[in-house]
């Protein structure tokens, strides 16, 4: 079986965004409004040889935002159900969010590989600032931007050598 990879992380991080950016093709729904997403998308990626199946997980169409906890956690039962890697993206140029915490803490019980992708790393100044997604203790953070077309092959590279 193809292992699968799960992008998890609060609504308007850039999920769908890195879905598509990884893919290199426009599948799942970017929008400036939190929770378009509102199915998983799955596709098949190849890197360095090998292949795994990229799920995004998506905002199960939030519409308000006393709903973003119920639906962080459902997004979060769907990753831990099907994932053998999960990819917790955060927002570089927003730094950490109380929601950032309570998804990383949910994620905390897992026993499996988590990379830390903080994405809107438009420039790459902008990377020190990410360090303090370090304190999340999710294990190793690499920056992106998907707009910029930044640490693509990094990123590829972190999930293929965690398969
Ligand atoms: P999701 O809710 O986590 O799936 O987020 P989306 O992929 O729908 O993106 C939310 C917003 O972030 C959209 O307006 C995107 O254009 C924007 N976005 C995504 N990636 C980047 C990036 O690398 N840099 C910047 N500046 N904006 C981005
Ligand atoms: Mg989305």
């Amino acid at each position: 079986p193809v292992p699968r990879v799960a992008i998890v992380g609060r609504p308007n991080v850039g999920k769908s965004s890195l879905f598509n950016w990884i893919a290199r093709r426009r599948l799942a729904i970017v929008d400036d409004f939190e929770g378009v997403t509102r199915d998983r998308m799955t596709t098949l990626i190849e890197a360095n040889d090998r292949f795994f199946e990229l799920i995004d997980t998506g905002g199960m169409g939030v519409e308000d935002a006393d709903n973003l906890t119920a639906d962080v956690r459902h997004q979060i039962e769907m990753a831990l159900s099907v994932a053998d890697v999960i990819i917790l993206v955060v927002d570089a140029q927003q730094g950490v969010m109380p929601l950032d915490e309570e998804v990383s803490e949910r994620l905390r019980s897992i026993q499996r590989p988590v990379i830390l992708v903080a994405n809107k790393a438009d420039q790459s100044h902008q990377d020190v600032l990410a360090e303090d997604f370090q304190r999340l203790g999710r294990g190793r953070l690499v920056c992106v931007s998907t707009t910029q077309n930044r640490n693509r092959d990094e990123l590829l590279e972190l999930i293929v050598d965690r398969l």
